[in-house]
C-alpha cells in the first residue's frame, strides 16, 4: 500500500517544520499558511477522513483537540482567538486524505466562513 504524503511526513521521509510529536499525534506548520499561525495536527495512524471514523478513534480525536489547545497556548494565540478546522471531503476543500486539524490564528478572522 502506498503511503500518503502525511504518513511520509510522520515517518520523516518528507521533511516538515515540526511543532509537536507524541505517540499518538504529530503537528507541523502548514507549507502554505492561511494565517500567521497555521499548524496541522494529525494522528500518527492513517485515517482517510471523518467519514471513516470508528468508535475506537474517539480518544484519539479528543487528543487532537487537547493538543491543539496546548499548541495554541505555546504559540501565544490562545487569548487572541483561533480557529480549528477539519475539512471533510473534496467538496469541503479536503485535499489530503489523512485526517488533520488546521489550527489557524494570529490575526483577526471574519465569520461566517464558506
Ligand atoms: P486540506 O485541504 O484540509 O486537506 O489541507 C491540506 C493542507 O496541507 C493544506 O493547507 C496544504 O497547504 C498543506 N500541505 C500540503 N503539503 C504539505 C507539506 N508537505 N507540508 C506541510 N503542509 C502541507
Ligand atoms: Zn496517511
Amino acid at each position: 500500500m502506498t503511503k500518503c504524503i502525511f504518513c511520509k511526513i510522520i515517518t520523516g521521509e518528507i521533511p516538515s517544520a515540526n511543532v509537536y510529536r507524541d505517540e499518538q499525534v504529530t503537528a507541523f506548520r502548514d507549507i502554505n499558511p492561511a494565517a500567521p499561525t497555521h499548524i496541522l495536527i494529525l494522528p500518527n495512524k492513517h485515517i482517510d477522513s471523518v467519514n471513516v471514523l470508528i468508535d475506537d478513534d474517539e480518544q484519539l480525536i479528543g487528543h487532537l483537540f487537547t493538543t491543539a489547545k496546548n499548541i495554541a497556548a505555546q504559540e501565544g494565540i490562545a487569548e487572541g482567538g483561533y480557529r480549528l478546522i477539519m475539512n471533510t471531503g473534496a467538496g469541503a476543500g479536503q485535499t489530503i486524505f489523512h485526517i488533520h486539524l488546521h489550527l489557524l490564528g494570529g490575526a483577526p478572522m471574519k465569520h461566517p466562513m464558506g
